[in-house]
């Protein structure tokens, strides 16, 4: 299998993820009922903010990790007192190796039915797509892997959004009655505006809560951004939280570097989108295991080329670095000059193999051969060697 499409770059990487916090707020102001929540940072101030509810809570770990319920991060608490202590325990839990910091806090709803609702793009139609299932609350994987037919989905135009009629009918499809299914509408659309303004991958509700009274609330909000988006969506790129983020993706960010750590121990250093797909396909190809997909971008300089270098150093599984620059824009001998600055600074001392053409290589690899560092001009050879490397 190619290892473009082992990745998920759309699925897991390629994505912001926003707090709870801050998707309620967006949810709620594209029309979607969401009950008032608050956010602390100490059992106290969980306590002072059960104290004002007056109801029950509930306490939410505020973890860009899904899952929290199952992980023991989503209590119930009927007073404030019982509130602090969930909170000291929820706010010492580590969650997918994410500490809770900060807790959500927010009037319990009493639930009598849990829906799933998620707006997202399906590669396999081209199209942007709605899905509903009447097994809400538990994993959506697993109903999709299980009971396939549970699943209500309809795709939509991004340019046209959802039709109140699309709505309609999955509404009754989930059983709802009239006054349920008007809500079930504003629902909707409103999670489909939410994913179309935001240029979201993923906009999911789950559950989708119809409380004793038949009202439907959205008991959790859940927002990936998709990153190529970024630069359009500056009030989305705010709500970053960088604390949580990988160093190093946040210093490839801020370089200009597409870097996505993966598992293996080749580390790959590549000019073009294109051209760091297929290396990873002929490492894998060879019998090697990509630790990263590395893109320095078109034009890339010696700076670039050395901060790419330190990133992918930076990763204790790499035990060789396959170097694969093809030169247009990208001139040959700024790599090169980049690769001597990098490996004069390098913390490890890991076998670095080079392919290096196109734009001034005579003087690149000129320079490199100056420098002791052996070149290629094949990449299928300087992939095998980088597999040898770390054999
Ligand atoms: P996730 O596990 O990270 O998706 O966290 P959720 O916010 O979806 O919460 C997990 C589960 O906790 C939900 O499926 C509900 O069963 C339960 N839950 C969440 N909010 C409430 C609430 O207000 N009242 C009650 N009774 N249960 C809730
Ligand atoms: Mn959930």
């Amino acid at each position: 299998m190619l290892a473009g499409s082992t990745l998920g770059l759309s699925k897991s990487k390629r994505v912001m993820k926003i707090h709870e916090s801050d998707a309620r707020c967006i949810f709620s102001q594209c029309g979607i009922s969401v009950p008032p929540s608050t956010v602390a940072g100490t059992p106290d101030e969980a306590a002072a903010v059960a104290a004002k509810y007056n109801s029950p809570v509930v306490i939410k770990a505020l973890v860009l990790a899904g899952g929290r319920g199952k992980a023991g991060g989503v209590k119930v608490a009927n007073s404030p007192d019982a509130t602090r202590k969930i909170a000291r325990d929820v706010l010492g839990l580590v969650i997918k190796g994410e500490q809770v910091q900060r807790v959500l806090v927010a009037p319990a709803v009493d639930i009598t039915r849990e829906i799933y609702l998620g707006v997202t793009v399906d590669r396999a139609s081209q199209s942007a797509v709605l899905m509903a299932s009447a097994a809400g609350g538990v994993d959506i994987e697993e109903v999709a892997a299980r009971r396939p037919g549970d699943i209500h989905r309809v795709e939509f135009d991004v340019d046209r959004g959802l039709a109140p009629w699309q709505a309609r009918a999955i509404g009754f499809g989930l059983g709802l009655n009239g006054r349920q299914v008007s809500a079930f509408v504003r629902t909707a659309r409103g999670l489909v505006e939410v994913f179309v303004d935001c240029d979201a991958s993923l906009a999911e509700i789950n559950p989708l809560a119809v409380d004793a009274d038949g009202e439907l609330w959205a008991l959790d909000a859940k927002l990936n951004i998709d990153d190529s988006a970024l630069v359009r969506q500056p009030g989305m790129a705010s709500l970053r939280d960088t604390n949580v983020e990988d160093p190093a993706e946040g210093q490839a960010r801020e370089a200009g570097i597409s870097y996505i750590k993966l598992a293996g121990n080749i580390g790959c250093m590549v000019n073009g989108a294109g051209l760091a797909m297929a290396t990873m396909d002929v490492v894998k190809h060879h019998g090697g295991e990509p630790a990263n997909f590395l893109d320095v971008g078109g034009g890339a300089n010696a700076i670039r080329v050395a901060t790419a270098l330190e990133i992918i150093l930076g990763d204790a599984n790499v035990g060789a670095v396959f170097v694969n620059i093809f030169g247009g824009i990208t001139r040959a001998d700024h790599v090169a000059r980049g690769i001597i600055a990098a490996q004069g600074n390098m913390q490890r001392d890991v076998p670095l193999v080079v392919r290096l053409v196109g734009t001034n290589e005579i003087d690149g690899l000129k320079m490199l051969a100056d420098a002791g560092i052996g070149a290629e001009r094949s990449m299928e050879t300087a992939a095998r060697m980088a597999v040898a490397a770390v054999k």
